[in-house]
């Protein structure tokens, strides 16, 4: 990224960069979160509205049952602690996207707090990020400055997301560099995917971070100022975000100004950041709790039933993968970097004859031919259930790895699985027990030096024989019948 004016890294050096992130995820209910409203992404502009998600007089908010199950499983999922009793309140500001004048919130007494992701730290060990606290609320309108003939002049609404249901994930500030908040952000989506609750899309705004940045001298007691960077719209943004923040920082307190605090807008075309507005402070907002709503109420029996529906999340899934397929760690992340894909590998592998074959087919074989070709796993011309066959086919010895190679060649070549091509260009095998005995017939009469070793005691030579044999036939003998046979010749 462009650095602000590239500060020599002695100076870089001498600060540390403090990082907390929020992030807002939208959960994937059918309705929304006080009204029976669609929950849908992409319909036509205000279709999707009633007079609850309005803010007409006299509505009256109903919570979605299935949103507090989603933020109760997202909260387990991200180690937090679950409130037995937790209170909605409202957030006062005015918005045009907000006809309300307020959103439904938690201040607080959020659902859950205390949790942490484990995210690789820039030692290499792992390391704790903290999450201070995820909350429930409802997700605002979108403004829509362009893309209308009048654009220029007018700002249209659209009202159907407001009342999304939304889970607000408050880290504390414990990340240290760009990477580590990377990590941090990878890590939460992926352990949201598996547990379902969101789909994560970014473009569709259905993940959302603001980052919060500070610098301070190494070894200085206190934090610094911090600043805000809002709805930036990838990850890598967010790493790009905070680099150029954290330089930027570090030059103006530098060159002897001072940090304020603010909140600052992402602009990726030009790679830098730009003042927004001066940060509201909570008690700006009128926090009161929601008269509308009663206290919700989260008991243990709740809490293990959504515990119960958490499937087995991605560290501890990789974990056990590593042990059981003798994998590494790199190649347990590409198997588990969606759930369903792991558990098509899974599914398939558990039906082959040794399950570890099927992992290093997949990522021998089978990965670097598509990345060779651009294609994503679930695009392979071979499916699982041909990479099952051709495990199999390699542990019975009913064909070579160089065979196996070929096949899948052709298979990759002619975009078709690999049972197909199987079929077609199955390798001939000589299975005839006379014809074979005649050929070794013929090498042992012309090796009778070797004959003798063997006799002599030096029995691993028989795999001369073997390989003399496989070469006539150009490998097409079937390998347990011919080993079985030379034994048979040569102890004779
Ligand atoms: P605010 O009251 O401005 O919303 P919070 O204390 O609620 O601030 O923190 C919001 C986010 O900013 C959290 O993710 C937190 O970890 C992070 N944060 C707080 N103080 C700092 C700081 N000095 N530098 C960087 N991040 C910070
Ligand atoms: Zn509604
Ligand atoms: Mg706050």
């Amino acid at each position: 990224m462009p650095a602000v004016a590239g500060l020599a890294p002695e100076i870089l050096a001498k600060y540390e960069p403090v990082i907390g992130l929020e992030v807002h995820v939208q959960l994937l209910t059918a309705s929304k979160a006080f009204c029976g409203c669609a929950n849908r992404f992409g319909a036509p502009p205000n279709t999707n509205v009633c007079p609850v998600c309005l803010g007409l007089p006299g509505a009256l908010p109903v919570l979605n049952a299935k949103a507090v199950e989603y933020a109760t499983m997202a909260s387990l999922a991200l180690n937090c602690q679950v409130r037995e009793r937790s209170i909605f309140a409202r957030k006062n500001y005015f918005y045009p996207d907000l006809p309300k004048g307020y959103q439904i919130s938690q201040f607080d007494k959020p659902i859950a707090e205390h949790g942490w992701i484990e995210v690789p730290a820039a030692n290499g060990g792992p390391k704790r990020i903290g999450i201070t606290r995820l909350h429930m609320e409802e997700d605002a309108g979108k403004s829509l400055h362009d893309g209308f003939a009048d654009s220029a002049t007018r700002t249209y609404l659209d009202l159907n997301r407001c009342g999304t249901p939304l889970a607000e994930i408050v880290s504390e500030p414990d990340i240290r560099t760009p990477d580590e908040a990377f990590e941090y952000l990878t890590r939460m989506k992926e352990i949201l995917l598996y547990s379902e609750v969101s789909d994560c899309n970014m473009e569709e705004g259905s993940l959302r971070c603001d980052a919060n940045v500070s610098v301070r001298l190494k070894g200085a007691p206190k934090f610094g100022t911090k600043v805000e960077v809002k709805n930036v719209n990838s990850f890598k943004f967010v790493r790009a975000a905070l680099e150029y923040e954290i330089e930027r920082q570090i030059e103006l307190t530098e060159s002897g100004g001072t940090v304020k605090q603010e909140t600052r807008l992402w602009d990726a075309n030009e790679g830098r950041t730009y003042t927004m507005r001066s940060k509201e402070q909570a008690h700006d907002y009128r926090y009161f709790p929601e008269p509308d709503l009663q206290p919700l109420i989260v008991t243990p029996e709740f809490l293990e039933e959504m515990r119960k529906k958490l499937p087995e999340l991605p560290e501890a899934r990789r974990a056990r993968m590593i042990a059981e397929y003798e994998l590494s760690a790199k190649d347990a992340h590409t198997l588990t970097a969606s759930r369903e894909f792991a558990d098509r590998f899974e599914e398939a592998a558990k039906k082959a004859r040794n399950p570890r074959r099927v992992a290093n087919l997949l990522l021998s074989e089978v990965t670097g031919r598509l990345n060779a070709l651009g294609l994503e796993l679930d695009q392979s011309p071979v499916t699982m259930a041909g990479i099952v066959q051709a495990a199999d086919l390699l542990d019975e010895d009913k064909i070579s790895s160089k065979q196996l190679k070929q096949l899948f060649d052709i298979a990759f070549e002619n975009g078709e699985d690999f049972s197909v091509v199987y079929e077609r260009e199955k390798p001939q095998q000589i299975t005839d027990a006379s014809a074979i005995e005649k050929l070794i017939d013929e090498v042992i009469a012309a090796n009778p030096k070797q004959v003798e070793q063997y006799r002599a005691g030096k029995t691993s030579i028989a795999g001369f024989f073997v390989g003399q044999v496989m070469r006539m036939t150009k490998g097409q003998a079937n390998p347990a019948l011919l080993n079985e046979l030379v034994a048979k010749k040569l102890e004779g």
